[in-house]
């Protein structure tokens, strides 16, 4: 090591020696935009906290992709928000419809991942089925996680992110998809989530809040590590093809010891409280939001996120990312 005085800021003196010498760099071909279709809406409207994301219509959400695609955004996130909810005998056809419509006009300019979960479906906003005592019916919540990855596969999705952390959900979308004959699409698998305080901008757009309880008997605590780790691991010997921390910067010390320990590449979901907090640093002043939006993203790639889920993809690559 060159300990002389000088030798550290002689090199961060200038842009082309930090250029040179950085470590670390990423693309639009790392970054997933997440889009939210809301069946039987027309037109779109604004999602409160998450600056220019917004709910869409079918149709709305066509002309959205239209325009981001023009800009060259490639890698969607699909949460389709059914019109109608319940508790047992979920359909997902709307899942289906909202994946082929975009399929059908963009085809292979687009790569769309689409979330599977069932807390948008469900009328009690619980990621589960319940049983009458209003536990967690397993089986049936697989079975029904099953059906809505073999019905996005059948639309034309280019892979399924199970997002719902019930044990065994992974193996048991594999053979449903299998079954379906699907074995080309692969499972990104939401495989360490922790219970959070940073979902709340998301829960408003999905129509997802839980109407009682909370989700920490399904969803990690944050105190732990080794069942944090474990639960990616669990979720690579399921099959999961990649595998997911979420949120983001509260897993950042995670990444690295998931990959180690599966050889999965592993992402990172930049949560929507933690985007609506760069959003809210910069209306207050406090920070400019396309700096404080990079240096995140720079930040997950250090540690080696494969790639990012976030709401600010679009906004990344308006700012010139490759
Ligand atoms: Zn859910």
């Amino acid at each position: 090591m060159n300990n002389a005085p000088w030798s550290r800021l002689r090199l961060r003196r200038t842009e082309h020696l930090r250029d040179m010498l950085a470590e670390t760099s990423f693309g639009s071909a790392n970054l997933i935009q997440p889009v939210f279709v809301v069946d039987g809406m027309t037109g779109s409207e604004p999602v409160p906290g998450l600056g220019e994301t917004a709910r869409h219509g079918p149709s709305d959400a066509l002309r959205a992709i239209a325009r981001d695609v023009a800009a060259g955004v490639r890698h969607y996130m699909l949460f389709s928000v059914p019109s109608e909810k319940g508790t047992h005998g979920l359909s997902f056809r709307h899942l289906g419809r909202a994946v082929s419509a975009i399929k059908k006009e963009f085809g292979d300019a687009v790569h769309l991942w689409v979330d599977i979960c069932l807390c948008s479906s469900t009328s009690h906003g619980h990621c589960a089925i319940l049983d009458e005592a209003g536990g967690i019916d397993l089986d049936a919540t697989l079975d029904a996680l099953g059906q809505a990855a073999a019905e996005a596969a059948d639309a034309g999705a280019d892979g399924v992110a199970p997002s719902d952390m019930m044990d065994g959900r992974v193996a048991h979308i594999r053979g449903a998809l299998d079954a379906a004959g699907h074995r080309h699409v692969p499972i990104m698998s939401y495989s360490t989530k922790f219970a959070s305080q940073f979902y709340g901008p998301f829960r408003g757009a999905a129509d997802s809040a839980p109407q009682h309880g909370n989700r920490r008997h399904y969803q990690i605590d944050v105190r732990s590590r080794l069942d944090a780790i474990g639960s990616s691991i669990r979720c690579a010997e399921e099959g999961a093809d990649l595998l997911m921390v979420k949120p983001a910067m509260t897993s950042i010390d995670l990444i690295a010891p998931i990959v180690e320990a599966t050889g999965v590449p592993t992402g990172a979901f930049q949560v929507s409280g933690e985007y609506a907090g760069l959003l809210a640093l910069a209306e207050k002043g406090f920070a400019d939001f396309d700096a404080a939006l990079l240096e995140t993203l720079y930040v997950l790639r250090r540690a080696g996120a494969a790639f990012i889920v976030t709401y600010g993809a679009r906004k990344a690559r308006a700012l010139g990312l490759p």
